[in-house]
């Protein structure tokens, strides 16, 4: 039987709303199209090797838990890069979305340095988070996903960056350019919670199918 090595990161520290649905829905997915799965929980002081997994999943949290992986996700930085450089497939929460980023400025102001994989920076609002449902279309697939927002953070996009989609309904990347999420390479990032793939099994099962593709492509 074929196996589906996915990553849990940072899970035991970033889990907002239920986040870790996420995950749960990938290994029933995956293991409904007849894979074995394995799940490895990679968090502080442990080592990522970009050969080891098929899929990442980096969920959601509260600031304080961001400060404290933003320090210990330096160490990590090149060979998550690699990881994506290389087509790695990722799926990417809210604060992970914004760890992946250049840096976050958390609510009480000060600044949480992100990895810079991705070309994107997240800034705070005074007293007040985007909240509600909301609605996105998503031009590269073809598909539209259904979520629930939750976040401080208004997050700009560089100019070789994509949305995950188009806000339909709802406050999306910063409530000011009508992006949501983030699509760079193999890497899906969302503020959507719900979880995000709880409430769009379509495109959990669009991931699979990439993350699989990946892993016959470095097989041959
Ligand atoms: N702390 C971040 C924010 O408020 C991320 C929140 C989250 O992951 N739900 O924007």
């Amino acid at each position: 039987m074929k196996t589906l090595r996915i990553c849990h990161l940072y899970g035991d520290l970033l889990n907002t709303y239920g986040d870790n649905g996420n995950l749960l829905i990938l290994q029933w997915r995956a293991k409904k199209q007849g894979y074995h799965v394995e799940t490895t929980l990679v968090s502080l002081d442990d080592t990522f090797n970009p050969e080891d997994f098929d899929v990442v999943f980096f969920g959601g949290g509260q600031d304080y838990e961001q400060k404290v992986v933003s320090k210990d996700i330096q160490h990590k930085k090149d060979s998550l890069t690699r990881y994506i450089e290389q087509d790695g497939v990722v799926v990417a929460i809210c604060g992970g979305y914004q760890l992946l980023g250049h840096y976050y400025i958390g609510a009480n102001g000060e600044k949480i340095e992100g990895i810079s994989a991705l070309d994107h920076y997240t800034l705070s609002q005074d007293n007040n988070r985007f909240i509600g449902d909301i609605s996105i279309f998503d031009e590269q697939t073809g598909m539209t996903y259904a979520g629930y927002e939750n976040h401080n953070g208004r997050t700009f996009l560089g100019e070789n960056m994509k949305p995950l989609g188009t806000v339909q309904q709802g406050c999306g990347n910063n409530n000011e350019d009508n992006t949501e999420g983030a699509r760079y390479k193999n890497v899906f990032c969302s503020y959507f919670h719900g979880p995000l793939l709880v409430r769009n099994i379509h495109l959990a099962d669009y991931i699979i199918q990439l993350a699989i593709e990946q892993k016959e492509k470095r097989n041959h």
